[in-house]
């Protein structure tokens, strides 16, 4: 029996420790008497200190609890104190997901298939996604039976006696069962630590809700001094947008709307004018590949065209225009792209975009004679010479 089990509160206490062994970690000291909670049962351990000794750690091993501090303590009275907030936030959020899950249950049928405490954002999955409606409905039922401080009391069942119990769930574990029983509204198997009363939980608050494995969703919780937190989390957090974009916070989501309908006419109307330049831009490049003698064509249109994707385009315009070799480039860092129209028989055009592939290492390829690349922008000389002597046989 931990003395924690009935005495949640106590954090401040005399122990005896009777042996600190040295391991990988750090020390572990053993206490002949700990109100320390190890990690279990998806609740978080506490930390505190043993005399001057941090304790960062408190783990279960072997049915001993383990503190683990950094140096050796001395055999003998200590005392002890475990950190009251965390422990607190964690009852809190512990004693309020029990009844969370038994609100949605009850109301609902609505299960609860497992659940995280953590050291903040505590979740629950549930089995099956419940409406915006049905998850207020459970929040209010839970803070309303907070508010009616009914008490909540600890049993202990042995095996034969389980069953005269109600409890939500079937018990984990073999051996005597410790019941957790907050009044006329949910009895659970647990071995954490809880809130003796439902209105020192506060408060419990839903966060997010998200759809996991198959039909299960998680619902974010937090509850008492944590949602406080997270209101206020939330607040700043709203507020802030509401100063950028100077609207109220209540009228947050009209002004967002309205800025992403801003975004999308301008976004719509760029497109437009991009297109009509990328035109222009390809009336120009038509004119220079059809007014110079020159076998093969090559234009930089770094300074013209931003990405490869308008290149592209400009370059396949330009293709459908023009009975004539072109050589299209522009370069980014260390890379040269490069459209390729090669206006003669496919084959033979294939042929050299093989050769370029074996003999110069470019990427890329294409067909009907039309074929984007890429290569070093250190090669690009070679390619277009390369090209060139192709061309002038052809
Ligand atoms: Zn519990």
């Amino acid at each position: 029996m931990r003395p924690y089990y009935d005495d949640p509160y106590t954090t401040e206490f005399k122990a005896n420790v009777t042996e600190c062994i040295s391991r990988e970690d750090g020390f572990a000291a053993l206490l002949d008497n700990s109100y320390f909670y190890p990690t279990s049962g998806g609740q978080e351990h506490d930390i505190g200190f043993i005399g001057q000794e941090e304790v960062a750690d408190v783990i279960e091993e072997e049915g001993r609890v383990l503190h683990i501090v950094t140096r050796k303590i001395p055999i003998g009275e200590a005392e002890c104190r475990i950190d009251r907030k965390r422990r607190v936030g964690n009852m809190q959020q512990h004693t309020g997901q029990h009844m969370l899950s038994a609100a949605f249950d009850s109301l609902f049928g609505i299960e609860t298939v497992s659940s995280r405490l953590g050291e903040y954002i505590g979740s629950i999955d549930l089995s099956r996604q419940p409406t915006e409606a049905e998850i207020s409905q459970a929040v209010e039922a839970v803070n309303m039976v907070i508010r009616e401080n009914r008490p909540i009391t600890v049993h202990y069942a042995e095996p034969g006696d389980v069953g005269s119990f109600h409890l939500r769930k079937p018990p984990k574990v073999d051996g005597t069962v410790r019941i957790i029983d907050v009044k006329d509204f949910d009895m659970s198997a647990c071995g954490g630590t809880h809130c003796t009363h439902t209105s020192e939980i506060g408060v419990v608050l839903t966060g997010n809700v998200e759809k996991v494995k198959g039909a299960l969703t998680r619902i974010e919780f937090f509850c008492g001094e944590r949602a406080i937190r997270r209101y206020y989390e939330m607040f700043r957090s709203a507020h802030e947008s509401s100063r950028l974009i100077s609207a109220g916070i209540d009228d947050l989501p009209v002004a967002v709307q309205k800025i992403k309908t801003q975004i999308q006419e301008r976004d719509s109307r760029i497109k437009d004018l991009s297109g009509k330049i990328l035109e222009s831009i390809c009336e120009r490049a038509v004119q220079r590949v059809e007014g110079t003698d020159e076998s093969l064509v090559v234009v930089d249109l770094s300074s013209e065209i931003e990405n490869t994707e308008d290149m592209r385009f400009v370059g396949s315009c330009v293709s459908k225009r023009t009975k004539k070799s072109f050589a299209f480039h522009r370069t980014e860092g260390n890379i040269s792209y490069m459209n390729l129209n090669l206006a003669f028989e496919e084959s033979l055009a294939t042929s050299v975009m093989s050769a370029l592939r074996s003999e110069l290492g470019v990427k890329g390829g294409g067909r009907g004679g039309y074929f984007s690349i890429t290569f070093e922008a250190s090669e690009k000389e070679k390619v277009v010479e390369f090209v060139r002597s192709k061309v002038g046989n052809g």
